[in-house]
């Protein structure tokens, strides 16, 4: 071995730069291929794996453990895709960034039908994360409800509905909380996690409420709320103090309110709008998405704002003039 290397090695010192160039080339591809290779079997963890042939033009494996033969997206969100992962990222950054399925369809040159699956698969992904490791409440929370209309998008409005199809961005057919709303249950850790649940339509019930929270609720943690009786049976799922806002003395309302929930609504409510409603049957689906991005989102764009809107020393300053001028790429 160390003889035919010593030999490839006085080989390679011929050679012109354009063939190390395409050595290097290939050499660095069969490094990235066997990085990407597989190292344990997704059926049973084990070890002891060997090729086995291709399929579909990907590199197929043998677990010696278990018998079973699987290919490196095997359990992925990639599985039985023909799409590369490049393609799957890019779907996944519109997809987190909030743009909407026509917006990644054109931009990608793919079908509505391509995306929307893609776009689908991943927020089951984000399901299933949440169900493996679930948003926990605890110091201080806030809880409240947030409403969007009942949508059909995609589908034709069923004749029980006992209303006419409504088109992009009308109103609801009575004013108020009409059975037309569906109610978004929302509970935000003011420094940790947000959840977003869908389980009914009006004020969520004690029983909706113990769906929705439980598993979510940490001891010893104060939850605050807008006085909606039904949160007292939360008391039932963790030591908690439940706190009504509408009773705090006007000193107090510094800390008693629900501005950071609000926020998340608002949240909501801007995606919701954007993507011209989201049919109620995938609601929680984006409910996941909205769990998972918002708190990100909110940082970025407070840590964003808090540097460039207060002044200091660093001057972020541009004029009309510097739009026009400064650094503009001439090529
Ligand atoms: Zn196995």
């Amino acid at each position: 071995m160390e003889q035919n290397i010593n030999k490839l090695i006085d080989c390679i010192k011929n050679l012109t730069s354009d063939a190390i160039s395409r050595l290097l080339a290939l050499a660095l591809g069969m490094l990235v291929a066997e990085t990407a290779a597989a190292t344990e079997c997704p059926y049973c963890g084990g070890t002891r794996i060997v090729r086995n042939g291709k399929k579909c033009r990907k590199q197929r494996y043998l677990c010696r453990d278990c018998g079973r033969t699987f290919v490196t997206t095997t359990h992925t969100v990639m599985s039985m895709s023909h799409y590369p992962a490049s393609v799957w990222k890019e779907v996944a950054a519109d997809t987190l960034g909030g743009c909407s399925i026509d917006h990644t369809a054109e931009r990608m040159e793919l079908s509505h039908q391509c995306v929307f699956n893609m776009r689908h698969k991943l927020l089951l992904a984000m399901q299933d994360m949440l169900a493996s490791s679930p948003v926990v409440l605890g110091k201080v929370s806030e809880l409240d409800e947030t409403y969007v209309l009942e949508s059909f998008k995609g589908k034709k409005l069923p004749e029980d509905t006992g209303r006419p199809a409504r088109k992009h961005g009308a109103k609801a057919q009575k004013r108020g909380l009409s059975a037309e709303y569906i109610c978004i249950n929302t509970g935000i850790q003011r420094d940790g996690g947000a959840l977003a649940e869908a389980v009914n339509r009006a004020k969520p019930d004690s029983a909706e409420l113990l769906e929705v929270y439980r598993g979510h609720l940490e001891d010893g943690t104060l939850l605050l709320c807008d006085g909606l009786k039904s949160y007292g049976i939360l008391r039932n799922l963790a030591e908690c103090t439940i706190k009504d806002i509408n009773t705090a003395a006007p000193a107090e309302m510094s800390f008693f309110h629900l501005n950071t929930v609000n926020n998340f609504h608002s949240f909501i409510k801007d995606r919701y709008d954007y993507y011209r409603g989201v049919a109620t049957k995938y609601l929680n689906r984006y409910n996941a998405l909205f769990s998972l991005t918002w708190r990100r989102n909110t940082v970025l764009v407070t840590d964003l704002c808090s540097k460039l809107f207060h002044s200091g020393t660093a001057d972020y300053y541009h004029s009309i003039k510097d739009i026009k001028t400064l650094r503009l790429l001439a090529l």
